[in-house]
């Protein structure tokens, strides 16, 4: 597996250039930190040397109802369980919001701002408990029972955190639904999820967008048809329009809440009961319902937002996220809500109605921890430098990325302009699947290298694999997989054991396959190659994508690229790129080739190069590889589902300037 030096080399010789292939400026973060880096490493030896007392211990982050007398009891073998703290009892919904108002009822929760200026909402962690507990006696009312499924498609409002802890404190098993789905969509997860109850929106906003949220759901239940188990719909007013309303089955979320207490009794649940189920983006096919546990999943959630981002209970945690995301879930919602922190959501857009929005947001709330992904870090890149540079940004002391692989380029930017050269910089690997972040440089405790994912979180038992199924000792590369469980790992796909053993079990039996490969230096740092299936094969050489991308981040000139591989019928596989450029109209493309080749090598010059405008993301940032080479190979049919992108519009335009250079 040589290809994959490559990449990482290259990035290497990038930082080695600026004689900053260590960063430790953005290791000790402005205060100093709360774990010191020996403590960090004496608990990563305890939780390998000792897990069972290290997670017992760790649980107790957490208050339970029955506190477990077991940490694990999983097993990557034959059917494949993941159990953890199985005779624990808690409820989620307690941990992240009783004990807190018990101690602290008047500290701020959760700071609210919409996309108008001037929409604020700030709620102490007593209305917060208040409003949490409106709903889910509305959701008792309409008859929903511990372990029903109750579907939430709201947009960044702060009734979506609200739902999610109410379906956590009367036991119902929460499915976070995207906004952008389109009708058929939702339809496929309803249908899958077997929701009795929905939230949505009455209409949605995205910048200057309305998104027709409840007529989309209608559509959406419409289309399940017998198979719909959905008995009422909850109307959230979030622009006030007016919606179409079926009576007996629709309510309107006001006027339902005014009518209960402000009290309502939590639910005992096992450790092992779901507390949700989340779809994967679907960047690479059918969405997977992934079963998250309550208590894993939870001491998972709290462990890493305290121990990654060097929680301080005077934070003002911002993590960017869609709720819809996994990010989403652990840190704008569990994690830091377990720790009695303040969040920060706000709805609107990076850039709507003009640039500079989100540092004006850390401005104006004094935010400290701010957490997004590699897309935004781009996208700000590509603006005029006097956006950043007029902005104070002094109160944040941590930025984070997660999502995909970011660049030297985009992290120097992050951190010399957004950080102004003073924060911790933490690149997070993770998953749907992980729960929570399980490669990273934490904060104050591990020095980052720009460009690597960093080192295994205590308790991550990462391991590489060749493609024979053999470990890899030392320095070298391979497939990224964990050889033990660890508690926030998912427990199931919904409905469904046999494909969640099949998809990440078998590749490398006995051990979780992440579908990622990665490189390890000597010393145990971890560079991300990408995913296993965007090698590109060009003549026998095999070639990371993401190692291209981040030759092509070099040029200045380049906002952000995406290479795929296509079918060639002499080289097995042909290398296009997509390039967005910051300036459309003086681009030359043969400034990909010089990059690439003075990165890579001549072998690794596209065959191809395409301008584009942008490239298709999801809404959490993603690019969809998946279409790109479907575009690219002129393979049209079934290009799936494009609801879920950030921009659908794209795709046409992709595939005329495809079609044009023929
Ligand atoms: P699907 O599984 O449906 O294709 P997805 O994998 O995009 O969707 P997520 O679980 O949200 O869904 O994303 C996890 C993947 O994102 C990882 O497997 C990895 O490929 C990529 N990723 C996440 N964070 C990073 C990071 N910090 N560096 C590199 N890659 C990352
Ligand atoms: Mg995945």
């Amino acid at each position: 597996m040589k290809p994959f030096r490559l990449r990482t080399l290259g990035l290497e010789r990038q930082n080695k250039k600026k004689g900053r292939e260590n960063v430790s400026d953005a290791f000790v973060t402005p205060g100093g930190a709360t774990l010191s880096a020996g403590q960090y490493d004496g608990m990563v030896r305890e939780a390998h040397t000792n897990p069972e007392v290290f997670w017992l211990q760790q649980a107790r982050r957490l208050t339970w109802q029955t506190p477990p007398t077991q940490a694990s009891r999983s097993d990557f073998t034959q059917d494949v369980r993941i159990e953890w703290y199985a005779d624990g009892f808690l409820n989620a919904s307690e941990n992240c919001l009783d004990r807190h108002v018990r101690t602290q009822p008047e500290k701020t929760a959760l700071i609210w701002e919409g996309q108008e200026a001037g929409q604020r909402e700030v709620l102490s962690y007593r209305h917060l408990y208040e409003r949490v507990c409106r709903l889910a006696n509305v959701l008792r009312r309409l008859g929903v029972k511990k372990g029903d499924c109750v579907a939430i498609h709201l947009p960044m409002v702060a009734e979506g955190i609200i739902a999610m802890l109410a379906c956590a404190r009367v036991g119902a098993v929460h499915v976070v639904l995207f906004g952008g789905f389109s009708a058929e969509g939702l339809a496929e997860r309803l249908t899958d999820s077997a929701a009795v109850v929905v939230l949505t929106a009455d209409v949605a906003r995205r910048g200057g967008k309305r998104i027709p949220s409840k007529t989309t759901m209608d559509e959406a239940i419409a289309r399940c048809g017998a198979a719909s188990a959905v008995r009422h719909v909850l109307v959230v007013p979030v622009t006030g329009a007016d919606v179409p309303m079926q009576p007996g089955r629709d309510l309107r979320y006001a006027e339902e809440v005014a009518k209960e207490a402000a009290d309502c009794p939590a639910e005992r649940m096992n450790a092992l009961d779901p507390l949700f189920l989340l779809y994967t983006s679907g960047s690479t096919g059918r969405p997977k319902g992934l079963v998250h546990g309550t208590g894993g999943y939870l001491t998972w959630a709290a462990f890493t937002h305290a121990v990654v981002f060097d929680y301080k209970p005077d934070d003002i945690f911002w993590c960017t996220a869609d709720v819809s995301w996994i990010t989403g879930h652990t840190y704008v919602v569990y994690g830091p809500l377990a720790n009695g922190a303040t969040i920060m959501v706000y709805e609107g857009l990076p850039s709507w109605p003009e640039p500079g929005q989100w540092w004006d947001v850390i401005d104006r709330n004094g935010v400290t921890v701010f957490y997004t992904s590699p897309t935004v870090v781009r996208a700000a890149m590509r603006e005029d430098e006097a956006v950043v540079r007029s902005r104070s940004l002094k109160s944040l002391r941590i930025l984070g990325t997660v999502g995909e692989p970011i660049s030297p380029e985009a992290w120097h930017w992050f951190h010399d302009e957004v950080g102004k050269g003073h924060c911790a910089v933490v690149d997070t690997w993770w998953q749907t699947e992980t729960g929570g972040v399980m490669i990273t440089a934490a904060a104050g405790c591990v020095v980052p290298r720009p460009g690597a994912a960093a080192r295994p979180l205590p308790g991550v038992e990462a391991v590489l694999l060749d493609t024979q199924g053999k470990e890899v000792a030392g320095a070298g590369e391979g497939l990224l997989c964990m050889a033990q469980s660890w508690p926030g790992q998912a427990m199931s796909i919904w409905g469904d054991h046999d494909r969640f053993r099949q998809t990440y079990f078998t590749t490398c039996p006995g051990h979780y396959f992440t579908g990622d490969g990665a490189r390890r230096e000597e010393d145990g740092y971890y560079w991300i190659t990408g995913r296993v299936d965007d090698v590109v094969n060009v003549s026998g050489h095999r070639i990371g994508t993401a190692e291209i991308e981040d030759a092509i981040a070099t040029d200045h000139e380049v906002v952000e690229s995406a290479a795929v591989g296509i079918p060639h019928d002499l080289k097995g596989q042909g290398l296009v790129v997509f390039v967005v450029p910051r300036e459309q109209d003086v681009f030359h493309p043969s400034a990909v080739n010089t990059a690439v080749a003075a990165g890579v090598g001549r072998y690794a010059v596209p065959e191809k190069i395409y301008v584009v405008r942008d490239l298709p993301k999801t809404r959490s940032g993603k690019i969809v590889r998946r279409l790109l080479r479907k575009i690219a190979s002129h393979d049209l049919e079934g290009l799936g589902d494009l609801s879920t992108l950030a921009d659908p519009d794209i795709v046409g335009e992709l595939i005329a300037t495809v079609k044009a250079q023929e």
